[in-house]
């Protein structure tokens, strides 16, 4: 079942004489509980499909479907700050937690954000720490947790509200390779316990190896997807 779908999307960057077309008329369908990583050189257009999928930029031009809904114009303010607040979580390489909240304030913060009442924010949170792995490093600070340890922290706070689709910008980029194999493990599963739809931007081959499906961008441009089958089979 398709949990989100993009057409046409295209981004394209400055005026006339210096455009750059820096996404160019990409499909892409989500099926529920699908692990996609997207690979691709240096400018092919992974970051911007990560930020137009995000709602932190507008596409240029696009479509967009979630779940079994109608094909939409892709959202514009003011409904892509719900769209980025309610449809989406964000996974960073570098974390992101903010150093003076613990663990678990960070992992409540969106809840806190959104006006809920304490009781089901101090429940949630405490939740999702403990589907991390992280329920005795509740009231630590990020600058007390190892590099994994924060990126748990940082997975558990972009569910907190259950988004429709997780996006991860190298994930494990800053991670040691053991460290990166827990996160993938823990990435394996939030699919497989909550069925959470999961987009990675990696350019690893090993974090690859973890994708349901792999597509491979080159200039903007979706030029190639791979089964996991067929990459374990190489
Ligand atoms: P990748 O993440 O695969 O390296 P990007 O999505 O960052 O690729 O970039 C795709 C193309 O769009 C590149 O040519 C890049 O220089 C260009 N680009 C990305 N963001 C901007 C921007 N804010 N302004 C102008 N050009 C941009
Ligand atoms: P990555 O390392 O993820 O491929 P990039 O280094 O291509 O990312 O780009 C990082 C950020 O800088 C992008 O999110 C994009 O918005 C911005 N950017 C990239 N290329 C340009 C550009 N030519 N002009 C302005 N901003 C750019």
């Amino acid at each position: 079942k398709t949990v989100l779908a993009v057409k046409n999307l295209t981004k394209i960057y400055g005026q006339e004489a210096n455009q750059v077309v820096a996404l160019d008329h990409v499909d892409l369908e989500l099926a529920t509980g699908e692990i996609v990583m997207v690979m691709g050189p240096s400018g092919s257009g992974k970051t911007t499909l990560l930020q137009l999928l995000g709602g932190l930029e507008p596409p240029t031009e696009g479509e967009i479907k979630l779940r079994d809904g109608e094909w939409q114009q892709f959202y514009r303010e003011p409904q892509i700050s719900h769209y980025r607040r309610d449809t989406i979580g964000f996974v960073f390489q570098f974390f992101n937690l903010i150093s003076a909240l613990t663990a678990e304030e960070n992992v409540a913060l969106p809840l806190i954000l959104a006006g809920e009442s304490k009781k089901k924010i101090t429940t949630e949170a405490k939740e999702l720490l403990q589907l991390v792995g992280l329920s005795e490093r509740a009231k630590h600070l990020p600058s007390e947790l190892s590099g994994g340890q924060q990126q748990r922290v940082a997975i558990a706070r972009a569910l907190i509200h259950k988004p429709a689709l997780l996006l991860a910008d190298e994930p494990t980029g800053n991670l040691d390779s053991r460290t990166s194999k827990d996160i993938l493990d823990l990435f394996v599963k939030m699919r497989d316990q909550l069925g959470q739809t999961i987009l990675i931007v990696t350019h690893d081959p090993y974090v690859a190896t973890y994708g349901d499906r792999v597509v491979l961008f080159r200039d903007g441009r979706m030029v190639d997807e791979y089964r996991a089958e067929q990459i374990v089979g190489q």
